[in-house]
This record gives C-alpha cells, sequence and structure tokens, in this order.
C-alpha cells in the first residue's frame, strides 16, 4: 500500500493537515491527517473536495512572451532586462512586486528579498493586505509586534467566545467544527457579532446584528461597562499596559447606542463577557476590512487587556487569516511596510542587521506602496514594471476595473500563475508557469503560529516551476548570483530560521533560529511545529506575564473614537453593501471553480437583501439584479432573506468575469482604506440596486 504524503491544505488559515495518496490515474486521493494539530483528522467541504481540483485544465505550461510561447531563458532574461534597465532609468522606485497569501514562506522570503534587499525598494506588497493588515497594524500598535497570542486550543478551553466579524462556520470550519464539538462537551458560550445571520450563528447564545462598521463602538462599551462593574485587572493593567486612563476616557465619550443593538442585549453581552474569566474574541474580515479596521482591533484588545485576559488558557484577542499562509508572508516581511522576521523597516539598526546578513547592495528606508496605492502608482506611471505572482487583483482589488485599466496600461507587467487565462493574466507582457498546490513544496504558517510543511505529490506539469525558483533565477539574471544560489526550498528556509536571529537578539517575538541546521531530511519530515519553538512552557502562548516586545515591556491600550464607514450613503446609492465568502468557494474559483460538488451549493453569483430593500429597489428573488456603486456595477441573482439586515444587502467575493458576465463584486468596492493599515473598505460600499 502506498504511503500517503503528508501536506497542507492550501485555503483558510486554518491550516488543516491533509493526507495525500497519489492515484493510478494521476488524480489524488485526500484526507484528514488525524496527526496534524490543526485539525487531527478533520477537513470542510473544501479540503475534502481537493482531489477534484487537480486536473490540468486551463493550466499555464509554458512560459509565455506577447501571448506566444517562449523558452524560460527568453523569457526570464526579458524580466531581468526590463527590471534592470527600469531601476537603472527610473530608480528603484519605479518597479513593485504584488504577491500573495498562497505564496510558500520560501516564495514569500525569496520575493521579498530580492524587492527589498537587491532591486532597492519597499514596493513588494501582497493580497494579504486586503485580508489582516489591519491586525498587523492593531497588533504591533499594542503589543510592538505583529504577535497572536493564542493558540487553537483557547476556543475549545474557552467559556464563551465572541466571534466578531467572523463567518468561522463558513470561512474557517474545522476551527468552527472544534468550536462546536468544545459547546456540546462543556457548554461553551458564543456570541456572534455581526450585521447578518450567518450560519455561525447556529451555535450561538447571543447575535448582536450590529450596525455596519460599529465594533468600535461596541468594544468602547465593553470597556466602560468592564471599569464601571469593578472588572478591570487593576494588578494587571499596573505591571503591564500604558494607556489604561485614556482609553478609558475615549471609551467613555463613545455611544454604543451607534451600533443599532437594544440596551438588553448590549448589557446581556457586557454582562456575559465580564462574568467570565476564560473569553476568546475571535476577530476576522469584518474587522479588518474598514476604514477603521485598525483601530477596531485595538478597541477588542483594549478589552482583553483591562481585563488581563490575555495570554492565558482559554483566554485572549484572537485573529483568524483568510489565507494559508498570510502568517508566513508577515514572518518573511512580505508586505511593503515590514522587513522581515518581525523586524522594523523603521529602524536603522534593523535595516543594516538585515543588509549585512543578505550581503545586500542596499535596503530601502522607507515603507514602500501598499496595494492600493501601488496600483495608484501604476495608474499614474510611476511603476513601469510589475511582478504579480499567484493573485488575480482584477477581480480582487477594489475598484478593480480601474485596476485593470492600469495593469493593460503598465509599461511591463509580468505574471506567474498556474493558470493561463486570469482575468489579471491575459494583460502581461510576460506569463510564467508556476507550480500550483499538490506539486510544490515548502512551509506555511497558520492562524495560530504553527508551521507545517506544503509536499509535493503530483508530477510538474509542463514546464512550471516553484515561485521561489522563478524570483532566485531572476535574481541572479539581474547579477546577483550568489545571494539566490538556492539549490532547494531547505536552503532558503534554513536562510530564513538563520535571519530569524537576529529578531530574537533585537528582543523580537519571531526567533525560530532553532530550526536553522535542519539537514534536508529534516526538513523533508519536519512536523508540525508551532512557534515559539523553544518556549512552550504557556502552551505556546504569548503574555501571560506581560513581557511585551515594546521598549518599556508593557502592552499598549490605544484611545479609540469609533467612526462610521467612510463610504457615504445617499440618495443616488442609498445601500451599504457587504461582501464576503461562500461556504464552498474560494477567492476567485480558479481551484474550487473545478469541482462540480463544490459548485452545487451556491451555483450562482448572488445577492441577499432584505426584504423591504427589495420591495423598495422593484426586485424579487430569482431576479437579476444590476448592483450600481461610485466605482462601477456588477449583475447578481437575487435572494430575498431577512438574514441580512435593512439597508445592508451582501454579496460573495468569488465569481469572475470568466464565469459569469459582469459578476465582479469589486467593481462596485470604492478603493477607500485604513489610514494606518492601508487595508481597504471591502464590507461597506455605497451602492443602488435595481432589476436588470
Ligand atoms: Fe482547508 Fe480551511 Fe477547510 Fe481546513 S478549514 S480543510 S484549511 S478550507
Amino acid at each position: 500500500m502506498t504511503t500517503p504524503i503528508r501536506s497542507t491544505c492550501p485555503y483558510c488559515g486554518v491550516g488543516c493537515g491533509v493526507l495525500l495518496t497519489p492515484q493510478a490515474d494521476g488524480g489524488l486521493k485526500v484526507e484528514g491527517d488525524p496527526e496534524h494539530p490543526a485539525n487531527l483528522g478533520r477537513l470542510c467541504s473544501k479540503g475534502l473536495a481537493l482531489g477534484d481540483t487537480v486536473g490540468l485544465e486551463g493550466r499555464l505550461l509554458t512560459p509565455q512572451v506577447d501571448g506566444t510561447p517562449a523558452s524560460w531563458d527568453k523569457a526570464l532574461d526579458l524580466v531581468a532586462d526590463r527590471f534592470t534597465s527600469t531601476i537603472a532609468e527610473h530608480g528603484p522606485d519605479s518597479v513593485a512586486f504584488y504577491v500573495s497569501g498562497q505564496l510558500l514562506t520560501e516564495d514569500y522570503y525569496v520575493a521579498n528579498k530580492l524587492m527589498k534587499g537587491f532591486m532597492g525598494s519597499a514596493n513588494i506588497d501582497t493580497n494579504s493586505r486586503l485580508c489582516m493588515a489591519s491586525t498587523v497594524a492593531g497588533h504591533k500598535r499594542a503589543f510592538g509586534t505583529d504577535t497572536v497570542p493564542g493558540v487553537y486550543e483557547d476556543l475549545e478551553i474557552a467559556d464563551l467566545v465572541v466571534l466578531v466579524g467572523s463567518n468561522l462556520a463558513w470561512c474557517h470550519p474545522v476551527l468552527y467544527q472544534r468550536l462546536a464539538a468544545a459547546r456540546a462537551a462543556h457548554g461553551t458560550k458564543v456570541v456572534v457579532v455581526d450585521p447578518r445571520r450567518t450560519s455561525s450563528c447556529d451555535i450561538a447564545d447571543l447575535h448582536l446584528k450590529i450596525a455596519p462598521g460599529s465594533d468600535a463602538a461596541l468594544f468602547n462599551g465593553l470597556l466602560t461597562h468592564l471599569a464601571s462593574s469593578g472588572e478591570i485587572d487593576t494588578d494587571f493593567v499596573s505591571k503591564n499596559v500604558t494607556g489604561f486612563d485614556a482609553a478609558l476616557a475615549s471609551a467613555r465619550a463613545d455611544d454604543p447606542s451607534v451600533t443599532g443593538v437594544s440596551d438588553a442585549d448590549l448589557t446581556r453581552f457586557y454582562e456575559m463577557f465580564a462574568a467570565t474569566d476564560k473569553v476568546v474574541t475571535v476577530f476576522s474580515q469584518g474587522i479588518n476590512q474598514s476604514s477603521s479596521g485598525t483601530d477596531k482591533v485595538n478597541a477588542i484588545i483594549n478589552c482583553h487587556l483591562a481585563s488581563g485576559r490575555i495570554g492565558l488558557p482559554g483566554s485572549g484577542p484572537f485573529s483568524v487569516t483568510g489565507q494559508p499562509n498570510a502568517m508566513g508572508g508577515r514572518e518573511t516581511g512580505g508586505l511593503a511596510n515590514m522587513l522581515a522576521a518581525h523586524l522594523d523597516l523603521e529602524n536603522a539598526e534593523h535595516r543594516e542587521a538585515v543588509q549585512t546578513f543578505w550581503d545586500a547592495p542596499t535596503i530601502p528606508t522607507e515603507a514602500g506602496l501598499k496595494a492600493v496605492d501601488l496600483f495608484d502608482a501604476v495608474e499614474s506611471g510611476q511603476i513601469k514594471a510589475l511582478w504579480i505572482a499567484c493573485t488575480n487583483p482584477v477581480v480582487s482589488m477594489p475598484d478593480s476595473d480601474r485596476v485593470a485599466q492600469a495593469i493593460a496600461a503598465c509599461d511591463f507587467t509580468v505574471v506567474s500563475d498556474l493558470n493561463a487565462q486570469t482575468d489579471t493574466a491575459r494583460l502581461a507582457d510576460v506569463v510564467l508557469p508556476a507550480l500550483g498546490w499538490g506539486e510544490k513544496s515548502g512551509t506555511v504558517t497558520n492562524s495560530d503560529r504553527t508551521i507545517s510543511r506544503q509536499r509535493s505529490a503530483l508530477k510538474h506539469p509542463g514546464q512550471a516551476r516553484a515561485d521561489w525558483d522563478i524570483f532566485a533565477d531572476v535574481g541572479r539574471r539581474m547579477g546577483w548570483e550568489a545571494a539566490f544560489d538556492y539549490q532547494s526550498e531547505a536552503d532558503i528556509f534554513r536562510e530564513h530560521a538563520q535571519l530569524s536571529r537576529i529578531a530574537g537578539d533585537f528582543g523580537k517575538d519571531f526567533d525560530i533560529s532553532a530550526l536553522s541546521d535542519l539537514s534536508d531530511a529534516d526538513y523533508d519530515a519536519f512536523a508540525p511545529q508551532r512557534w515559539p519553538i523553544s518556549d512552550t512552557a504557556n502552551g505556546g502562548r504569548f503574555f501571560a506575564d506581560g513581557a511585551f516586545f515594546t521598549p518599556t515591556g508593557r502592552a499598549n491600550m490605544l484611545p479609540i473614537a469609533s467612526r462610521a464607514p467612510e463610504a457615504k450613503l445617499d440618495q443616488q446609492f442609498p445601500l451599504r453593501l457587504n461582501s464576503g465568502r461562500a461556504r464552498d468557494q474560494w477567492h476567485t474559483m480558479s481551484r474550487t471553480g473545478l469541482s462540480a460538488k463544490l459548485c452545487k451549493h451556491l451555483a450562482e453569483p448572488f445577492l441577499q437583501i432584505h426584504p423591504e430593500d427589495a420591495l423598495a429597489c422593484g426586485v424579487a428573488s430569482a431576479d437579476l439584479a444590476l448592483v450600481t456603486g461610485r466605482s462601477g456595477e456588477a449583475i447578481f441573482r437575487v435572494w430575498v432573506t431577512d438574514d441580512v439586515a435593512k439597508g445592508a444587502p451582501f454579496a460573495p467575493i468569488h465569481w469572475t468575469g470568466e464565469t459569469a458576465a459582469a459578476s465582479v463584486v469589486a467593481r462596485v468596492i470604492p478603493a477607500i482604506t485604513d489610514p494606518v493599515s492601508g487595508q481597504p473598505e471591502s464590507k461597506s460600499a455605497a451602492v443602488s440596486v435595481t432589476k436588470f
């Protein structure tokens, strides 16, 4: 019998382990890995259908230059020449990479090193900017580093779990299964905070159907309640926290009635939180994708710091990431305002240490362009050479039609991807075939800091190559042979781990240098491991005893004044469109769209709309509706339901121009961002709805 190959699921940030058994017909049998700590054998519908998605339909199998098949040498020489000449003529900030939370850590590491250390710009950003950049910024403001304090087990130990802006049942299903099992076993209370009634409400004791964007006011009200009911942990705060008085003053000045939640339900929630020692607040895109996302994150963290509910078994604020390797990307510094290993780009000592480690000719002193600004710079002509890897911004970026026009007009665009005909690849000068899940090999880090292997189980199709290999080859062709002389992903992982020692030396959190000396065989056999690697005294949690990563060692509570969403409603655009995921689809469906059974769940792009809004807009269930925003329009099948609040319809993010004409929700999402994190406000577009 063939021994299954251990790997991880390529979808959400839960990071479930899978067992892969190649089949004689070229297919792949996929089962849950009972030994992986994230899922202990469980899988959700998407993970179970992975075997349906590994065919070669639509795959890009050879490099292409100007739409014509070309050799790797010709394509990569052209890429290296154009990036070299653009930098020589217009300076390093005239080039940019836009990458993806689906890249493996090794891919991210090489791309970030190439851009920041050698090309000399910090213009590398990622679709993770659309996912959890507000959490990164909130963590750094509160803790001094981008540190997730807790672990998955906390959801099972907690007596109260608060899901805020998180439809865990659909977006992180295995974590939801773990929570539901814990609830069945010992009665965990669950509160869902969401403008929509979602499947996560099936296990909720209380659903707070808050007004869109009012989360910070809700948590400011909680902080006020904790103070007035004597539930502040004064010992923890006096030893470990700064900013308590200012944060409480701001909270008291706020008005939780803007949430639209009844006083009785607000009081019930506040009393549940205050009366429960073990509380985990899980937050996700409903918090992050907001023009005040960072403030919302800090409003949540403030409550946990003030009540000492952090770093203890079953207690803490907990960000769940959308993508399989958003955390690995953060660890390598693969965002425009990060360095590497959770070091700070704005810190001269950190920059010098990383530059020395890389033996790099340069390192930028300022942050690069965040996603929305990056594509604005493409549009204005500042960015003249752009490399997009493993993502499809023409469908996923806000104001997506403008992004498409900008890419089409860019002097030189490279796309590396699995698929030949993505909406973005069609606009590129050079298209490079990359390995996909099941073929490529490397590591990912999930939402609770567990590093796991993805392993290759399938033949490499056509001429496809690993993303790290493509980036490294271009680095060598640009003249940096020694710096990019990697023979394998294991070489890169060892270097990544070695670099992280610098983080340890500077007192930062991400130090996995204990893994620097893994042999190739050790790397091949690497079992899932949560960091901090050498300090598991508190079950892998951070901050039980304080010891935050700020200069003072204390956490910062921030004064937060809640703000309404930026997109203003008016007579022309009277509705506030929410967007998000469907249970059985993933991103732009390039993989999940290949599975017939996944496509059965929700077969069409849909618009959930409240009955009163439907009446006012003249649409009924099964009609087609034209949704118009200030930046564009899109078409959806109408689904009248009071699961959504009046005035707040919902549409999924997955469908593209390929699968159903004009159903791209990103067309109507404005390019409004959080001023701290740069994350777009993807859940709050001002729109009108009419019958199509
Ligand atoms: Fe994959 Fe997430 Fe489902 Fe686990 S929960 S099988 S990681 S999609």
